[in-house]
């Protein structure tokens, strides 16, 4: 899944040619992708039809779409899910080989949806709460903010983190606790902190946690300025350009090779179906682990 440097690449894009344009039609050419809108296919048609687009926001990895008309306002919700991608075309290009749902736009444009692997979707939602700029879709409201937002509170998140009895990078990817951060970002957080993943949270010292959420700050600003990470050719921005902050990984992918700081073999280690990769001089195996 997309981690939130590379759901920002696409949300920038999209917010510099969606603001303020109007969405002429809608078309969804496969039904899985609209099987999250509670109204179904139709309704998320119609109810999309005719709305302009006043913002384009994101919380963690999560993206949405403020549309409105004079009478009705919602978030259209994207989920990338494994494979989406986020288009922008001129009307009367050919069809990407993908093409789930196309939504016309009042500029000669189209915004495409395209997902090889249809877990990824649109639908509208409305908001949580009434805050102006700031409502949030009730689909999204459970989750945390990420460290770019306003609302982002560091030594709150420390102090949530050191209650839990389980593996920091466990923690780190629970996105009720720190939402953005994914298996790729969390490898090269720990990294740079010099903190194994597997030591449990509530061992470790507020200074070094807030060092970590640090870390994974910096490591997602730097990967933002080049586009994110292109560990998988789908991940796209609206152009269809890969970023290439592969080049400046750290830890993820690096088994074997030296680490950057110490010369250490790196390692990896199975987790949570996925791998987690880690110098074991610079991040020392806790000896104590969760059950
Ligand atoms: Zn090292």
């Amino acid at each position: 899944m997309p981690e939130l440097p590379e759901v920002e690449t696409v949300r920038m894009g999209l917010e510099k040619h969606l603001t303020g344009r109007t969405v002429t039609s809608v078309e969804v050419r496969h039904p899985r992708a609209a099987r999250r809108h509670v109204g179904g296919e139709p309704d998320l048609i119609g109810r999309l039809s005719g709305k302009r687009v006043t913002g384009v926001r994101r919380r963690g990895k999560y993206m949405w779409i403020d549309v409105a008309d004079d009478t009705d306002r919602a978030a259209l919700v994207v989920h990338l899910g494994m494979s989406g991608q986020m288009l922008i075309a001129r009307d009367g290009a050919p069809d990407h080989t993908h093409l789930r749902i196309r939504a016309a736009l009042d500029d000669d444009n189209e915004l495409r949806f395209v997902d090889q692997r249809t877990f990824g979707g649109w639908h509208l939602d409305d908001y949580a709460v009434s805050e102006g700029a700031d409502d949030i879709p009730v689909s999204v409201a459970h989750i945390a903010p990420d460290p770019f937002d306003p609302a982002f509170d560091a030594a709150a998140v420390v102090t949530r983190m050191r209650a839990k009895h389980s593996e920091i990078k466990r923690v780190l990817l629970d996105q009720t606790v720190i939402s953005g951060v994914g298996n790729i970002y969390a490898d090269e957080a720990l990294w740079r902190a010099r903190l194994h993943g597997a030591r449990i949270a509530e061992t470790i010292s507020r200074k070094k946690l807030l060092e970590l959420i640090d870390a994974a700050t910096a490591v997602m600003t730097e990967a933002v300025e080049v586009g994110g990470t292109s560990f998988d050719a789908l991940y796209v921005n609206v152009n269809g350009q890969s970023g290439y902050f592969e080049r400046s990984l750290n830890a993820y992918g690096r088994e074997g090779l030296p680490c950057r700081r110490c010369g250490a073999i790196m390692r990896r280690e199975s987790f949570m179906n996925r791998s987690s990769y880690f110098c074991p001089k610079c991040q020392t195996v806790p000896r104590r682990r969760a059950r």
